[in-house]
């Protein structure tokens, strides 16, 4: 027994993934895995209508809005958002964690040879990302194409919990780390980014929520990264990635039985909060995160005070089954990615572990 504290690809709930068990062989008295199936055959059309139909539910998605299944990670839309919303406009940027910074750098990258401009609204890296960049709507030109934040930030172990006034400009949000987890209103934005392997499902599928008005009116030199092409064709222009929208379908519908994402975000604020209590009553334990607001529910970075009392730290947690806590190579110390699918009792485990830990090495 032992739990996967893994930022992503990262814990599936069990009961999709004995579902997904019991159908391998043979989908819906196909005779064929979800593996086999053509993706203009009828079982599959359904399985991607009834996915779409109910995310939109869950997250409460006005008819307005486009919900696509796309490939190529998170990565590759700091590279389409730009080239479908901000031609011949200004584009802001929130530098507020790596993956802010990067969306940023992919922007910079692009504005060489499409006409855009990509303005940074501050970057918090010298301090290594350990708060986020605040802003005033008024630094916002009413006229650029969006502001574009990243909602969780994976690697440091902060978020934002009360969306930033743009003066009117679309927000576009990179939801990767915690979509379905924090119960954002989506009217908020004009397009929601997040790859599947956190809290959606396996690696392989990225997710694209983009409000109509927003698809693209120039033509994109590329037909595979044209919102508005994908979106008329139903996120079928090409082959899908058809097993693992099957599989964001069950865990949607998981999300779904245990009460929707409001529930799933009170769960997760209880695990965190299990861990940031044992963090802060201890002088052993720190969190890297400045300011208690901004502390991510999803991703709880901690460190002692050495490098190497924190790898002793990881490998005996390795050792007794808490799997993949090491924080990310760029930073050090732990990082316990507890998304939706990872269990209360996981972290209760943990957070005895901890005290035990403090308690030997606390000399
Ligand atoms: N943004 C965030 C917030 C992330 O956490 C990640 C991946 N961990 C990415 C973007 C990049 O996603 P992908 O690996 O799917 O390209």
């Amino acid at each position: 027994m032992g739990y996967n504290f893994a930022a992503g690809p990262s814990v599936l709930p069990a009961e999709v993934l004995k579902k997904a068990q019991e159908e391998l062989l043979d989908y819906a008295h196909s005779g064929m895995s979800v593996m086999e199936l053509t993706h203009r055959g009828p079982e599959f059309s359904d399985i991607l209508s009834r996915a779409k139909a109910s995310l939109r539910d869950l997250m409460q998605i006005p008819e307005n809005y486009k919900i696509l299944f796309l490939q190529g990670g998170a990565s590759t839309q700091f590279t389409m958002v730009p080239l479908n919303l901000a031609q011949g406009k200004k584009a802001y940027y929130v530098e507020s964690g790596s993956f802010g910074k990067k969306a940023f750098t992919e922007a910079q990258k692009l504005a060489k040879v499409i006409d855009f401009e990509p303005i940074s609204l501050g970057s918090t890296e010298q301090s290594g990302f350990d708060h986020l960049v605040s802003f005033a709507s008024s630094q916002i030109d009413p006229e650029a194409a969006y502001v574009h934040v990243t909602l969780n930030n994976t690697i440091e172990g902060t978020a934002i919990y009360d969306l930033p006034e743009t003066n009117g400009v679309p927000l576009v949000g990179d939801m990767s780390s915690d979509i379905l987890a924090v119960n954002y209103d989506v009217t908020r934005f004009g397009l929601i980014y997040a790859g599947a392997q956190k809290n959606i499902g396996p690696a392989g599928v990225t997710l694209v929520i983009v409000r109509e008005d927003l698809l693209p009116q120039v033509e994109i030199f590329s037909s595979m990264m044209d919102y508005r092409i994908l979106a008329e064709n139903d996120s079928l222009y090409n082959t899908p990635p058809t097993f693992g929208i099957y599989m964001a379908g069950l865990v949607f519908d998981w999300v779904k039985s245990l009460g929707g994402v409001p529930a799933l975000e009170e769960n997760n604020r209880k695990k965190a909060r299990l861990l940031y209590d044992e963090i802060d009553q201890s002088s052993f334990y720190q969190s890297p995160v400045k300011f208690e607001e901004e502390r991510s529910i999803c991703n709880v970075t901690f460190r002692t005070n050495s490098p190497e009392m924190d790898k002793k730290f990881i490998a005996e947690a390795d050792q007794l089954g808490f799997k993949n806590i090491k924080g990310h190579r760029s930073v050090g110390g732990m990082r316990a990615s507890i998304y939706n699918a990872f269990p209360y009792e996981g972290v209760n485990e943990l957070v005895k572990f901890m005290k035990e830990f403090e308690e030997k090495n606390d000399l």
